[in-house]
């Protein structure tokens, strides 16, 4: 159940409000939106009598909702949310930029690409220190050195650090150095890990399990924001199709129909979405005109040596020349690019 308050309703209304939902034993969520401020009822086990807050003061009416998934849709919040990651957001007109690469393999490697990154305007910074491999042999990331390289790498160059979470038991380490938690595909149906991660209060970036309906992924991001956190992001990562010539297929679909359906922002991975380096610069420029909200692009210094997804990793140079072919393309999408900064903080020791 959702209730609508009126635009003039009070900080006294909606306390009351509240303190009815809460002495009835349901839960609260409150989203302030420009137009006016909703409020989303959970943990409630049956319907609940609408009249019980109709005729409280401030409140304008009360909206059944008969999805399996409330907080995260636009009813709950018809205006679009931004997802505030410090001083910088995941939403909003500026195209939000994650780079980085695959896994965190050293000191050298991520210092040195995190500064060639910085450079060019990216303001988050990825790579994988928990990495889900799909065979137990393969490089399986540096855990918690990898947490600690990410951080000071991102913290020399004044980038924000995303990076997965694999299981409940490294959620608080990787709490401690992330600045977005990412839910990787593999984990979009662990609804304990959700369950822990809509617990905290650090943005979580959720990525679409390659099997995934989108009304699963939206009930995955349901899960969080039952929890009471709301800064989630929806990442397109490709679906598994019959096609043997593409890793995944990139589903631009998701982005108009997130969009419409959910007030949460989406961003899309054409990097793990193709699983070839040649096909991420043109399905990136996809995504973009699709209306996304941001990228999650793969970028490593030598794509030959890298340690995981090297063959759909690009080169910098190769990315800095898709940021120059956005920067073209994101203000016919009424959006702009992050604007370069000065390469004085690139350091290696
Ligand atoms: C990743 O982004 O590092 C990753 C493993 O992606 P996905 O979970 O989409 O496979
Ligand atoms: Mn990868």
């Amino acid at each position: 159940m959702i209730v609508l308050m009126q635009k003039g309703a009070t900080r006294d209304d909606l306390d009351r409000l509240k303190q009815r939902i809460e002495s009835l034993g349901f839960v609260p969520h409150v989203f302030a939106g420009e137009q006016r401020t909703t409020v989303g009822i959970t943990g409630n086990k049956g319907q609940i009598e609408s009249d019980l807050f109709l005729s409280m003061s401030g409140v304008e009416d009360v909206v059944r909702v008969s999805k399996p998934y409330k907080l995260v849709s636009r009813e709950m919040k018809p205006d679009d949310t931004v997802v505030h990651v410090g001083d910088d957001q995941i939403g909003g007109g500026e195209l939000a930029i994650i780079a980085g690469p695959c896994s965190v393999e050293s000191r050298s490697q991520i210092l040195e690409i995190a500064g060639m990154l910085r450079e060019m305007g990216v303001k988050f910074l990825r790579g994988g220190a928990y990495k889900p491999r799909t065979s137990p042999y393969s490089f399986q990331g540096l855990r918690e050195q990898g947490l600690e390289y990410l951080k000071e790498a991102a913290v020399k160059t004044g980038m924000h650090v995303i990076t997965e979470v694999k299981d409940t038991d490294t959620l608080p380490l990787v709490f401690e150095h992330a600045d977005i938690l990412q839910v990787g595909s593999r984990n979009m149906y662990n609804y304990s890990l959700l369950e822990k991660i809509g617990m905290q209060r650090k943005p979580v970036l959720l990525k679409r399990a390659f099997s995934a309906t989108i009304e699963e992924l939206l009930m995955a991001g349901e899960y969080v924001a039952v929890q009471g956190n709301y800064q989630i992001v929806f990442c397109e990562r490709g679906i598994r199709s019959f096609d043997p010539f593409t890793r995944n297929s990139l589903d631009l679909n998701a982005v108009p129909l997130i969009k419409g359906i959910s007030h949460l922002p989406i961003v899309v991975d054409p990097s793990h979405g193709t699983g070839s380096w040649e096909l991420v610069i043109p399905m990136a420029r996809a995504a973009v005109a699709a209306g996304a909200d941001g990228l999650m692009i793969e970028v490593h210094q030598d794509p030959s040596v890298a340690l995981s997804d090297g063959f759909q990793s690009l080169r910098p140079e190769k990315f800095r020349l898709l940021l120059e072919q956005l920067s073209q393309l994101a203000p016919l999408m009424g959006k702009s690019l992050p604007t370069k900064t000065a390469p004085s903080f690139i350091t290696n020791n």
